[in-house]
């Protein structure tokens, strides 16, 4: 039994049927070619461009919707930092999960069907929202691939590497898939890159760090995570990498050669970056990272959503459709590279098979009733289906009514 998509458009324009197989697509043939399915689904997805679902590379699950219970005064990093130490002292754990259940949900709605969310593990929490969320993995399991990254925020005053690592290695048996942190926050980030490139090597898992959330062009740990990351013998990520997009140009090649030798993985956010960064100084800057030059050096970029509702970005949809829109009006990507960015380039960067509307690969797929890439991304159309290994997860209708809208398709 499978499931035939007819009248799909791509994103090359082509319209095609598309059959699914199990967990992968079967074949893609010229609209209205495909041989009814007896006993399968059946849906007619005229109207629909259909591609590889979204992936969200970079969430923060154990923070979203708490924008209401701060004081949103402030606006830089280190305000949100402070705001947010407020909230996890009152968070439960039944508060975390429903939060990120709700969060997963809208992703999911939206065409996501793998997350990255960074959780803090740090002195205030210890492992209790890693395993809030491990625990809303295991409840989410059937609908999206969630990886959870043990995050060590800013350090306290007396903390050291050593309670550092014990924690990075309590979450991690409490099963985070990866290591991250933010070194750039630390007393000493150099120290501090060392430290988690070492704990994500000793323990065979991936890094994903918060590197130079920075618009000072003198802050480049990047460089550090370069030297340090082809020993790692791990898939590495670096986050954000603000300053990179503040630096001359020279450099900013010079440093793209090195981060591409080095085979990180780079995730810009321009959402949170545009709410945090940029501040002070003038002129303001915008605080994305150099993503083209990234790019013509080889280097896998994406690009994520980050805070949702939260002290770090008081905004934000939960929407890959608006992290692209950011990425054509603030990071200058054409809307064809912009979709690229949320869909197969972040699946990339989570390790993940590819998928997509192409025969071998695997069926998570995305429907958005729109016309091309373009008009999807510009008017992010509520209407949307969403399959996550060849099964329906999410359908989504709209439903207009009123003399304004006679006439409409
Ligand atoms: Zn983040």
């Amino acid at each position: 039994m499978g499931t035939l998509l007819r009248h799909a458009r791509l994103v090359t324009g082509e319209v095609v049927d598309v059959q699914l197989d199990g967990d992968v697509v079967a074949a893609v043939l010229p609209a209205g070619t495909a041989p009814a399915v007896p006993d399968g689904q059946q849906l007619d997805l005229s109207g629909y461009l259909l591609d590889t679902a979204f992936a969200e590379p970079h969430a923060h699950l154990d923070k979203v919707f708490t924008a209401d219970r701060v004081d949103a005064r402030g606006g830089t990093l280190q305000d949100a930092m402070t705001q947010y130490e407020a909230v996890l002292r009152a968070a439960t754990d039944a508060d975390v999960q429903q939060r990120a259940r709700r969060a997963l949900r809208s992703l999911v709605a939206s065409g996501s069907t793998a997350v990255r969310t960074h959780v803090g593990c740090g002195r205030l929490l210890g492992v209790r929202a890693i395993e809030s969320l491990v625990a809303v993995r295991e409840q989410m399991a059937d609908l999206v691939d969630l990886q959870i990254v043990a995050h060590i925020g800013g350090p306290g005053p007396e903390e050291t590497w050593r309670q550092h690592r014990r924690r990075l290695a309590a979450a991690l048996d409490a099963g985070a898939d990866v290591v991250g942190g933010n070194p750039a926050l630390d007393r000493d980030p150099s120290a501090a890159v060392q430290e988690c490139v070492a704990v994500a090597a000793e323990a065979g898992v991936p890094l994903d760090l918060h590197i130079d959330e920075t618009t000072d062009p003198s802050v480049a740990t990047l460089r550090h995570l370069a030297q340090l990351a082809p020993q790692a013998g791990v898939p590495v990520t670096a986050s954000h990498c603000v300053s990179l997009g503040a630096m001359d140009a020279g450099l900013v090649a010079e440093v793209a050669a090195e981060v591409a030798e080095a085979n990180i993985a780079v995730v810009t956010l321009p959402a949170t970056n545009l709410y945090l960064q940029g501040r002070s100084g003038w002129p303001r800057l915008r605080g994305l990272t150099a993503v083209d030059a990234l790019t013509a050096a080889g280097v896998q970029v994406a690009a994520g959503g980050d805070n949702v509702r939260d002290p770090f970005n008081p905004v934000g949809r939960l929407d890959p459709l608006e992290t692209a829109s950011l990425l054509v009006l603030a990071g200058h990507q054409d809307t064809a590279r912009a979709w690229q960015l949320v869909t197969g380039a972040a699946r990339g960067v989570l390790g993940l098979p590819p998928a997509g509307p192409a025969a071998g690969a695997r069926a998570d797929l995305v429907a958005v009733r729109a016309d091309s890439v373009g008009e999807a991304i510009a008017l992010a159309p509520g209407e949307r289906m969403v399959w996550r290994a060849g099964q329906l997860i999410s359908r989504t209708a709209v439903d207009h009514s009123g003399p304004a809208h006679e006439g409409e398709r």
